[in-house]
C-alpha cells in the first residue's frame, strides 16, 4: 500500500485517528489515509487499487459514518481535501466534484442567484455522500435536482448515469445498492432555477435556524441514526419507548432530538452498536416497528 501511494505521489498520512474525520468524532487509526489532490490522482489511486487489491474505503465528510474502534487496515481514500471544485453556469446547471461540501454548493448557488438547493445546503456533507446516500431534509432531496452523475466503476472505466436512472430512493441510489463498493463518484451536475437572492438566502437562514432549534448540534453525531420507517417517525417511536438521554458507555440518545444518537462523552463505536441494537429491541417489542440504521458502519472494500 505505501508502495503504490509513494510511486503515485498521492498525499497520505499513516496511522490517522478517524475519529478526526467523522462527525461522530469516533474511530481508530487508519493504516493510510489517502489525500488525492486533483481527479487525476484519484483515477490512478484507484486503478492501482484494483490492481494490487489492498482493503479501501471512500470517505467523503464522514458525517454518516461509524468508524471502527480498531481502525481501518487499509487506504481510506478521502475526496474532501482537494476534490472540491463547484462551478455553476449560464444554463442553471452547477458542476461539482465529489469532495465539495453541500453547505458550499448551497453558498456557491446563492451567490449565483440560483434557487432549489436550499433544502440541502445545511446538510454536513459532501456531494459524493450525498448522492450515494440520496441525501435530503425539508421536503427536497438531491434526486430531484441531479441531472447526471459521473463516476468510475468497477473496471475504473468512466460511466455517466443520468439522474433519472440513479434509482434514487429514500436514503439510497445505485451507488448505495448494485454499484456499492464498484463505483467511486467523481462529481455530478444540479440543475437548478434563477431566483431571488434575498429570497434563497431566507430560506437557507430559516432552514439553519430550524436545524439549530430541532437538533442536538452540540454534541457529535451522524445525524438520524435510523431511517424513517414507513408511516412512523423514528424519532417520535423512541421518544414514545422512554428512550430519550438513554445511554450506553459515552453514547446517548439525544435528549433534545430522539431520532439522534450523540457521542456524550468519549462514546466508543462499541458503544454506538450496543445502544442502537438495544433501542431496536425496545422499539421492536413496545411498538412493533423494526428500525433500519440510516447511519452506516465504516466496513472495507475490495474492488
Ligand atoms: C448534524 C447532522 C445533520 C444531518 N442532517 C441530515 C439531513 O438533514 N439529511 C440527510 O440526508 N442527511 C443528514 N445527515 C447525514 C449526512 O450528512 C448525509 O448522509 C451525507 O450525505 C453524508 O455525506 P458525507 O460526505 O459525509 O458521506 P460519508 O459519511 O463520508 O460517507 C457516507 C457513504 O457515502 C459513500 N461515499 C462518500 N463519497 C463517495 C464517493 N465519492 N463515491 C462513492 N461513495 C461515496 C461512503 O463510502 C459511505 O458509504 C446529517 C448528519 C449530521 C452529523
Amino acid at each position: 500500500m505505501k508502495k503504490l501511494l509513494d510511486r503515485l505521489q498521492v498525499p497520505y498520512r499513516t496511522n490517522e485517528p478517524l475519529s478526526a474525520h467523522t462527525s461522530f468524532r469516533i474511530g481508530g487509526p487508519a493504516r493510510f489515509f489517502a489525500q488525492p489532490e486533483n481527479e487525476q490522482q484519484l483515477v490512478a489511486l484507484m486503478k492501482g487499487i484494483r490492481s494490487e487489491k489492498p482493503p479501501f474505503f471512500i470517505m467523503g465528510n464522514g458525517s454518516n459514518l461509524l468508524a471502527p474502534d480498531e481502525g481501518f487496515d487499509g487506504i481510506v481514500v478521502s475526496t474532501c481535501t482537494a476534490l472540491c471544485g463547484v462551478k455553476a453556469g449560464e444554463d442553471g446547471v452547477v458542476n461539482c466534484q465529489s469532495g465539495a461540501l453541500l453547505s458550499f454548493v448551497g453558498n456557491k448557488a446563492l451567490e449565483n442567484g440560483l434557487s432549489g438547493f436550499e433544502f440541502a445546503s445545511g446538510i454536513p456533507g459532501s456531494v459524493g455522500g450525498g448522492v450515494y446516500m440520496n441525501a435530503g431534509a425539508y421536503g427536497g432531496e438531491l434526486k430531484d435536482i441531479t441531472e447526471e452523475v459521473r463516476y468510475l466503476d468497477g473496471n475504473m472505466e468512466l460511466k455517466v448515469l443520468k439522474g433519472s436512472d440513479c434509482e434514487f430512493g429514500y436514503r439510497s441510489s445505485v451507488f448505495k445498492e448494485a454499484l456499492k463498493g464498484k463505483s467511486i463518484i467523481l462529481s455530478a451536475k444540479f440543475r437548478l432555477r434563477q431566483g431571488d437572492m434575498r429570497e434563497i438566502k431566507a430560506v437557507m437562514s430559516e432552514l439553519a435556524e430550524k436545524r439549530r432549534e430541532k437538533q442536538p448540534l452540540n454534541f457529535p453525531s451522524a445525524g438520524s441514526t435510523f431511517k424513517r420507517p414507513q408511516g412512523y417517525f423514528a424519532a417520535a417511536l423512541i421518544d414514545q419507548c422512554g428512550l430519550k438521554g438513554f445511554k450506553v458507555g459515552g453514547a446517548m440518545v439525544s435528549e433534545k432530538h430522539a431520532g439522534f444518537v450523540v457521542n456524550a462523552a468519549g462514546a466508543t463505536c462499541r458503544d454506538v452498536l450496543e445502544l442502537m441494537e438495544r433501542v431496536k429491541e425496545r422499539v421492536l417489542r413496545e411498538k412493533g416497528v423494526e428500525l433500519e440504521p440510516e447511519v452506516e458502519l465504516m466496513r472495507p472494500l475490495y474492488i
